[in-house]
């Protein structure tokens, strides 16, 4: 997967530890200096695709990571359902 796009985030040239706090108010520090980040997104979909665990990515924390990625779980279960087709009797 292409990880060029990391030079261009707004985290670039901070700490990365910034970015793996260990309390609420680390993570709230973090995802301000995601807002706005011209690869916010490709920044959230690297880290949902490779399932990367601990720190904000795109904005998002390791919970909404985990809750985006259980929508998307279960979206692809009903489209799945949706388009099973019918064993003919
Ligand atoms: S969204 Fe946040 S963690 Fe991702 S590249 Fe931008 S500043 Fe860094």
């Amino acid at each position: 997967m292409d990880t060029s796009w990391m030079a261009n985030g707004k985290c670039a040239e901070k700490n990365p530890s910034l970015f793996f706090p260990n309390d609420g108010v680390g993570v709230i520090r973090a995802q301000r200096i995601c807002k706005g980040c011209p690869v916010k997104e490709g920044c959230l979909e690297y880290a949902l695709r490779n399932r990367i665990d601990h720190g904000v990515w795109g904005g998002c924390s390791e919970r909404e990571r985990r809750r985006i990625l259980k929508k998307r779980r279960a979206a692809s279960l009903v489209v799945e359902a949706a388009t099973e087709v019918p064993e003919s009797a």
